[in-house]
C-alpha cells in the first residue's frame, strides 16, 4: 500500500499562485490514503476554484487520455500542471503531456499491506520524495537500473542501458523529455540529490499513527 503526502506547503501555494496552472488531483483507489481535505484548503488558500480536475485511477493511461481529452482546450494553454496523486499518476500525466512540465505535489511513500495488481506502464518505488518535477515526469528510480538521480553513468549505447540490453536507458529518456519541455538546465539547480533512505525504513506513518 501507498500513502501520499502534500510536498511543502508553501512551495505548493506559490506554484498553485501561477494563473496559467491546471491542477489534477487523483482521489485514488480506496485503499490508498489521500490527503483531501489538505489539498482543498491548499487550493483555496491559493486562490484557486477553477482549473481543477477531480479524477479517480490517474495511473491508468486509458483513464488519463480521457481526462485529457475532457480538458484538452484549458491544457494547451496550460504553463504546468500540478498533480496530486502518487507517482505513477504523475508519470502516466506526463506521458500524454510530453512538453507541458508536470509537477508533482505530493511525496509518495510506501505502507505496509496489500499492493495493488493493477497493470501498469510507469512504476512507482515509493521512495518518499517525488523527484519528477527536475526529472521531466520520467521516475530516475525505476527507469534507472542503478536508481541514479544526478544523470545517466555513462554506460548507454545507442539508448539501452549497460545492465539491461532490453531496457531503454532511462537518463536517455529523461534527457530527450527535459530538451522537449526547454529545461535542460533542471539538474544543474541542485548539483548533487542525495537520497534519504530512512524515508523509505521508516515509510509513510500518518502523523495520527
Ligand atoms: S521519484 Fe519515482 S519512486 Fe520516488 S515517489 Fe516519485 S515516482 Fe515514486
Ligand atoms: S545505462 Fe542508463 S539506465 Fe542503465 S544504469 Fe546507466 S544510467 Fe541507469
Amino acid at each position: 500500500m501507498l500513502i501520499t503526502k502534500v510536498k511543502e506547503r508553501e512551495k505548493i501555494i506559490a506554484a498553485l499562485r501561477n494563473k496559467n496552472i491546471f491542477v489534477f488531483k487523483c482521489f485514488g483507489c480506496k485503499e490508498v490514503y489521500f490527503p483531501e481535505e489538505e489539498i482543498d484548503s491548499l487550493l483555496e488558500e491559493a486562490g484557486v476554484k477553477n482549473r481543477v480536475a477531480r479524477v479517480d485511477y490517474l495511473c491508468r493511461e486509458e483513464f488519463a487520455e480521457k481526462y485529457y481529452k475532457k480538458y484538452e482546450n484549458i491544457l494547451k494553454d496550460a504553463e504546468a500542471v500540478i498533480v496530486f496523486s502518487c507517482g505513477v499518476g504523475i508519470q502516466v500525466l506526463a506521458k500524454i503531456l510530453p512538453d507541458i512540465p508536470v509537477i508533482p505535489a505530493c511525496d509518495t511513500h510506501y505502507i505496509n499491506g496489500f499492493q495493488g495488481l493493477t497493470a501498469q506502464d510507469a512504476d512507482c518505488q515509493q521512495c518518499g520524495e517525488c523527484w519528477l518535477n527536475i526529472t521531466g515526469g520520467i521516475c530516475p528510480i525505476t527507469s534507472c537500473s542503478k536508481g541514479l538521480l544526478n544523470g545517466p553513468c555513462g554506460g548507454a549505447k545507442e539508448g539501452k542501458c549497460e545492465v539491461d540490453k532490453n531496457m531503454d536507458c532511462g537518463w536517455v529518456l529523461i534527457s530527450e523529455r527535459l530538451k522537449l519541455l526547454k529545461e535542460e538546465g533542471a539538474l544543474h539547480k541542485k548539483s548533487t540529490n542525495i537520497r534519504d533512505y530512512r524515508l523509505i525504513i521508516e515509510g509513510g506513518k500518518r502523523s495520527e499513527e
